[in-house]
């Protein structure tokens, strides 16, 4: 069966004359779906024509979440009162950013969220 075919299979578009056949038949030889909700909670209705994406291919969800990523990560103390961050430099990293660390408390990055705060910051 040609991939157009299941396509339309999955969307209920009848694709001939006898299509009740062609209805049957995708039930059993199209593989059920698994829709994974997304940390958004966005999931299709189990009718939606856009589940047809995933059709020969599983949907593919992250279930690892940047802000849980971002959290496993220590803030660092700096002595400087300005750092900078470019996210490890290389191919992973982002464009070099400067952190004012004048006030007391975390600073994130605004690129990739890595926290830095500034040691020893008592005033003489
Ligand atoms: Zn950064």
């Amino acid at each position: 069966m040609s991939f157009l075919t299941r396509l339309n299979l999955v969307r209920g578009i009848p694709c001939q004359d006898h299509c009740t056949f062609h209805r049957t038949l995708a039930k059993d030889s199209v593989a059920p779906i698994n829709d994974i909700e997304t940390h958004t909670g966005q999931k299709f209705d189990k009718d939606d024509y856009r589940l047809a994406r995933f059709v020969d291919k599983e949907k593919q969800v992250n279930t690892e979440f940047a802000i849980n990523l971002i959290e496993e990560v220590p803030p660092k103390a700096c002595k400087e009162r300005v750092v900078w961050c470019d996210g490890g430099s290389g191919p992973e990293g982002h464009p070099r950013v400067y952190i004012n660390l004048d006030k007391p408390g975390n600073h994130s990055c605004n690129y990739c969220g890595l926290r830095f705060y500034k040691k020893d910051s008592h005033h003489h």
